[in-house]
């Protein structure tokens, strides 16, 4: 599943193709948003907070879509092969003369009031790459929202979008790496969970900066841990159906 870097990186890329100007081609294939037409009004950019995008127009609107697993957002020349979007796997086309954005699999996708934004996002936890993160009252508000988790394991708190939005499963594995912190830590025992959280925040920003995700344990299951030579093991956070994968070296994040 995307985390919050990917997002960021499809926000500027849907910026740098669509932003400030009008859509002459909106095509949501999306039961819900059948009949809703996005040409005339200007572009004014799209946002990412967490995992959501947010597509905002110059009369109101807001277009929000979510990758969830499998959904993209690929940029085309308009009029080119490439951008015909033909597939039945296309869910929404947004076009300008020049350029074609090209959702595949979206998760979501809904089209609102601006103002009311917040229906769609409000119950999330502050945006682990938002300006305001650190120093300011993000990082606060995710401690607060944090320290109501309890003896919940650490890795499921970090994966907890209403804690703070945006870290999935590879930041989860990667900061408490970092952090040497094992992922069945209960929440309420970790030292320093600030720090933890701005080590996730440090990760991601170099990935959004470099397009390179970092993979020091994530999908590197019975590999060499780069520290110490373990072979990487892998468990579940979470309860089925909900389960997800969290990598980790046996002996630098050695259980208390
Ligand atoms: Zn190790």
């Amino acid at each position: 599943m995307p985390e919050g870097d990917v997002l960021r990186r499809t926000a500027s890329r849907l910026d740098a193709a669509l932003a400030g100007r009008a859509l002459q081609r909106a095509d949501l294939r999306w039961p819900s948003a059948a009949g809703v037409d996005l040409r005339g009004p200007l572009v004014l950019g799209t946002v990412a907070y967490g995992k959501h995008l947010l597509t905002r127009f110059d009369d109101g609107r807001t277009l929000h879509t979510h990758l969830r697993m499998d959904g993209s957002w690929r940029i085309a020349r308009t009029g080119s092969p490439d951008a015909s979007a033909r597939s039945s796997r296309v869910r929404a086309v947004l076009a300008n003369e020049t350029w074609s954005a090209i959702g595949t699999l979206l998760g979501m996708l809904d089209v609102v009031r601006t103002r009311d934004e917040r229906t769609l996002i409000g119950h999330l936890g502050p945006d682990v790459l938002g300006d305001d993160f650190a120093p300011g009252a993000g990082l606060d508000e995710a401690l607060r929202r944090w320290s109501l988790r309890g003896s919940t394991p650490v890795g499921e708190v970090l994966l907890d979008q209403t804690v703070a939005a945006g870290i999935g499963t590879i930041y989860t594995a990667e900061s408490l790496f970092a952090q040497r912190i094992w992922p069945w830590t209960p929440a309420d025992a970790v030292v320093e969970p600030g720090r933890l959280l701005l080590v996730a925040r440090v990760l991601m920003q170099r990935s959004v900066a470099s397009g390179r995700p970092p993979g020091r344990v994530h999908g590197r299951l019975r590999e060499p841990c780069p520290r110490c030579g373990t072979p990487i093991a892998v468990g579940m956070a979470r309860r089925p159906p909900m389960e997800r994968p969290i990598f980790y070296c046996p002996t630098c994040q050695l259980s208390p």
